[in-house]
């Protein structure tokens, strides 16, 4: 909404003061409409209350989008986490995360770059300002509050618990004693280390190696978000989701600590939910149940 506002605020001033050069410079991307505004906000009382607190508030720290490679926004993300993120056989990367990464990155006037990397390294990439954004189905966490920032909320994740048929674990206390695998790096690491100890977790690069190593009798469960162990589970005949789920997380955008973008990636964020957006992407991914 915000950026939006302050592009309207712009063509207003523009007519206003007679700055038609100004018009198109406005329509152009929602970064250079941003820098005009504040430009315009700096030099002319009559800036409406939308551009001049929008200039207070992107432009505090650099006037304008200020991003790790200009004019891009660049992703830190683990495609292998379906139906989040993940390749086609032709090697491009899909998914709710990637198609709602484009929709804000458009909306921001970016060009989208998309980093592949583990996910303890996605946390990382971000908090260290190698990458604007994390996106991984990354739940909140207060952990992690402490050394990075996140956006709104724009999905609910599930830890599941992935057993074979037939398995004597019925339930998460039934992991008690058991060999856990997990994802490095993930809250199904971090949850079940704190309730069974690390000598009952082993943890994987990425959900799939898990899930073979469950195939193989190497674990006796694996715990992950429900979404990927819905996609594992049908891959992977003999084996099945517990009922009963370990816990539920909210999914969010992972950025530095003041990062620039919050705002704009939070007004991005909203607009996608309010007009349908996000929602459509991830009935493309996910069939109602
Ligand atoms: N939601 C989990 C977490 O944030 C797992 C994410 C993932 O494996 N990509 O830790």
């Amino acid at each position: 909404m915000k950026l939006k506002n302050v592009a309207v605020a712009v063509v207003a001033l523009a007519l206003a003061v007679g700055m038609t050069a100004c018009g198109g410079s406005a329509s152009s991307t929602a970064a250079s409409s941003s820098e005009a505004a504040s430009s315009v906000a700096a030099s002319s009382e009559a800036a409406s209350e939308a551009a001049s607190s929008e200039a207070a508030s992107t432009s505090a720290a650099a006037g304008e989008l200020t991003t790790v490679e200009a004019g891009k926004l660049t992703m830190a993300t683990n495609a292998t986490f379906p139906p989040y993120e993940m390749t086609t056989d032709a090697g491009d990367f899909e998914g709710i995360d990637i198609e709602t990464a484009q929709a804000i990155a458009d909306k921001l006037g970016l060009e989208l770059q998309i980093d592949d990397m583990d996910f303890d390294a996605a946390l990382l990439s971000v908090q260290q300002g190698k990458a604007d954004i994390a996106m991984a189905g990354i739940t909140v966490t207060d952990e992690r509050k402490a050394v990075m920032a996140f956006s709104d909320s724009y999905a609910t994740g599930i830890q599941s618990i992935i057993v074979p048929e037939g398995s004597d674990i019925a339930s998460p206390d039934d992991l008690a004693g058991k060999k856990i695998g997990t994802q490095r790096g993930t809250t199904g690491y971090i949850y079940c280390t704190d309730d069974f100890g690390e000598d009952s977790v082993v943890a994987y690069d990425n959900g799939l190696t898990a899930v073979q190593a469950l195939n193989n009798g190497q674990v006796d469960a694996v715990v992950i978000d429900n979404a990927p162990a819905k996609e594992f589970i049908a891959a992977n005949p003999g084996l099945v989701i517990l009922e009963t789920s370990y816990a539920e997380e909210d999914y969010a955008i992972g950025l530095a600590k003041g990062s620039s973008l919050e705002d704009a990636i939070n007004s991005a964020l909203e607009e996608l939910k309010a007009d349908g957006t996000l929602q459509s992407i991830v009935d493309k991914y996910i069939s109602a149940e």
